[in-house]
């Protein structure tokens, strides 16, 4: 009876640490994915609701930075959906132009409003990629992260919590073909898969074949299918800053 009692106990010492290794070693893997915050920005609500179940078909979540006053139902669809609703200001203007009440009313204040009607913001994207110092100074009292619009930045994940990050534009207009869009791409994900833990910014704008801001349906699923192929992970803004 007491020789039961003791392979029993064994057993189940056995299974625990079995359990545990194995959560241990599920928390390392999803430390060390390394991946993608892919973006699209401005307004382009038809196109971007039309891309919704194929980003569903490959569980994967992206960040919307839009131009808008206040919440529309699009924004409640979006977060239904598991994705981020990030703000590019209430209109599309230079920032470094703006007097410090312009910045105020563009950037900051309706962010109490959207708050109050369910939905917070935490990700904000300088219009045309243009800041200052000053300017992140006074945004990072209110967002977590700023995105810039110029190159492709890679990050430890880590550093996505907090700063300004800078993202690579993928419009047809910088990559007029698909054989560019693919050597370009194929580029960025295997610098990304190459090492632990990192991730790197990517936007567009409009969905669209032939938009010379935006980006042809192929080239879309083409990014999308490669990264899944590759076990690259896609993540919003706020789910890194959670993190
Ligand atoms: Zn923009």
């Amino acid at each position: 009876m007491r020789k039961k009692i003791l392979i029993l106990l064994g057993a189940v010492l056995f299974l625990t640490a079995a359990v545990l290794g194995g959560i241990k070693l599920y928390r390392i893997h999803l430390r060390d994915q390394s991946g993608i915050l892919l973006a699209f920005d401005d307004y382009n609500e038809p196109t971007w609701r039309e891309a919704m179940d194929l980003f569903d078909e490959y569980g994967i979540k992206v960040t919307f930075f839009m131009n808008l006053t206040e919440p529309i139902d699009f924004c409640y669809e979006i977060k239904e959906r598991g994705h981020e609703i990030a703000y590019h200001g209430a209109y599309h203007l230079s920032f470094p132009d703006l007097t410090e009440e312009e910045v105020y009313a563009n950037a900051i204040a309706p962010l109490e409003l959207f708050r109050e009607k369910g939905i917070e913001i935490t990700t904000f994207a300088y219009p045309y990629g243009s800041h200052t110092d000053e300017l992140d100074e006074l945004l990072l009292q209110h967002y977590n992260i700023l995105r810039g619009a110029y190159h492709k930045e890679i990050n430890p994940k880590y550093k996505m919590r907090h700063g300004f990050v800078e993202a690579m534009p993928i419009d047809n207009h910088y990559y007029p073909t698909q054989e560019d869009f693919e050597a370009a791409i194929d580029e960025v994900l295997n610098e990304l898969s190459q090492t632990k833990g990192v991730v790197a910014c990517l936007y567009t704008h409009v969905i669209s074949d032939g938009a010379d801001w935006g980006i042809d349906w192929a080239k879309l699923e083409y990014l999308i299918k490669k990264a899944d192929e590759m076990g690259l992970q896609f993540y919003t803004f706020k789910e890194l800053q959670e993190n």
